[in-house]
């Protein structure tokens, strides 16, 4: 027990962490050359946040959180990025700077869930938000980055779907429909879609329960149901799509499980990693800031879960480049060549270099075979006869060249090796 994680949560260990380093960099990378700043808020917040934001008849809410009280004061373990976004965009006013304001985030998050492939209890997510502009062109951009992104990350077998899922004007009328289809399967239903069926009919379209979902496979669809506003909006984002050459597919069925989801709603889908396929979800939530009691700010962005990414990168094949070795281990014969060994290290480290030591006490031949354990591209070998003529023997790991330079000439034979 004491040596074994809780269940749903995953060690990242130092040997392949380097292709979390990897996605880091590159998500970082294109958010800033897409004009996006990052932003960063607390693992928990009071848990009346989310019971708002999120909306208290989902999945997140209802089953999901962790949630403890302390001082008498509700806290909750971050289960999503959005809310608490929105909730620091307005706690610091960020609206009174030039809109609309982009920003982008990298965030442990936390759901009590069934662990499986791809679903844990503490994941991680990449996200992205645009504030203080209605213009479909942001969903458009939104998308974009996040279908360029997936680009980078060399996964070709994903799929764009896109719905629109209408706002309180249009919505509450199609819930009325969609009341009248489901009032006659209401005893089928399961007790958590039961006590949706009055407050939030919605949800009930996605709900995960096999049974559910088959009794609710014909229900009418938003998309039909829209009114002239979010119809015209669906059109320009669908255009806007078109001219940046994004292919997407328009799947009704996308009802996303966060209730503040207005108008755009979208999801990158691949079928290469199972049944956990949506590696990105999304879309608009124009009225998220006055549900929290902010001005009116309209939003739009997306959440990418960084383990599903990483196994749909696998499985798409994608080779991630493993950090290079050290640029020289420093094996050293004797006490005297250890401390000129140490001394060399810090200076060969002050440069830029990596470079290691043996701290084990070795012997030279075990010291060369540890070097080559730890994938050193050179080493540098000291003994009593290179202090004395101030010259070090340079051997190349993977050919086992040697050749003997001036000590002052370590410097820039290793920037060249490394240059090669
Ligand atoms: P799903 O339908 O798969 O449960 P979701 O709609 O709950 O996903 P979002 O809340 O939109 O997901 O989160 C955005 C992304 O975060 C998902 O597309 C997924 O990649 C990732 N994600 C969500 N829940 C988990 C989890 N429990 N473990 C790992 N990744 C997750
Ligand atoms: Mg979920």
């Amino acid at each position: 027990m004491l040596t074994i994680a809780p269940k749903g949560t995953k060690d990242v260990l130092p040997d392949e962490v380097y292709k979390w380093h990897y996605v880091e960099r590159a998500f970082a990378d294109i958010c800033e050359r897409y004009g996006f700043r990052e932003i960063r808020t607390p693992d928990f917040e009071h848990t009346e946040l989310f019971k708002r934001g999120v909306g208290d008849t989902t999945d997140i809410v209802q089953k999901e959180m962790y949630t403890w009280e302390q001082a008498k004061r509700s806290l909750t373990l971050r289960p999503e990025g959005t809310s608490p976004v929105v909730r620091a965009f307005v706690e610091h006013k960020l609206y009174a700077e030039a809109q609309p304001s982009k920003y982008y985030y990298n965030i442990p998050c936390f759901r009590y869930e069934k662990p499986q492939s791809g679903r844990l209890r503490a994941f991680h997510q990449f996200g992205i938000e645009v504030f203080g502009t209605n213009n479909m062109m942001a969903d458009a951009e939104v998308i974009a980055l996040g279908h360029d992104f997936l680009q980078e990350m060399g996964i070709t077998d994903i799929e764009l779907r896109i719905n629109s899922i209408g706002c309180p004007n249009c919505r509450s009328k199609y819930r009325e429909v969609l009341k009248d289809f489901l009032r006659p399967k209401y005893d089928c239903l399961c007790d958590t879609c039961k006590s949706r069926f009055d407050r939030n009919p919605m949800r009930i379209l996605d709900c995960k329960s096999p049974e559910d979902q088959e009794l609710v496979k014909d229900a009418p669809k938003m998309l039909d149901h829209l009114c002239d506003e979010c119809r015209e909006a669906f059109e320009e984002l669908k255009a806007d799509l078109d001219a940046m050459g994004i292919p997407y597919v328009v799947d009704p069925g996308i009802v996303r499980g966060l209730d503040y989801y207005t108008k755009t709603a979208f999801e990158f889908v691949t079928t290469a990693i199972g049944a956990q396929g949506t590696v990105c979800g999304g879309g608009r939530y124009d009225h998220l800031s006055e549900e929290l009691g902010g001005p009116p700010i309209p939003g739009v962005g997306f959440g990418l879960g960084i383990e599903r990414l990483l196994i749909t990168m696998e499985a798409s094949g994608k080779e991630i480049p493993k950090p290079a070795g050290a640029d020289a281990f420093i094996v050293v014969m004797g006490d005297a060549a250890r401390k000129e060994g140490l001394a060399l290290m810090r200076k060969l480290r002050g440069e830029g270099l990596k470079v290691e030591m043996d701290d084990m006490g070795r012997n030279v031949k075990n010291q060369f075979k540890y070097a080559d354990r730890t994938g050193a591209t050179s080493a540098i070998v000291i003994g009593d006869t290179e202090i004395e003529q101030q010259v070090v023997s340079l051997k190349d790991m993977e050919s086992g060249e040697q050749v003997t330079i001036p000590m002052d000439e370590i410097v820039s034979a290793l920037m060249e090796r490394r240059g090669q």
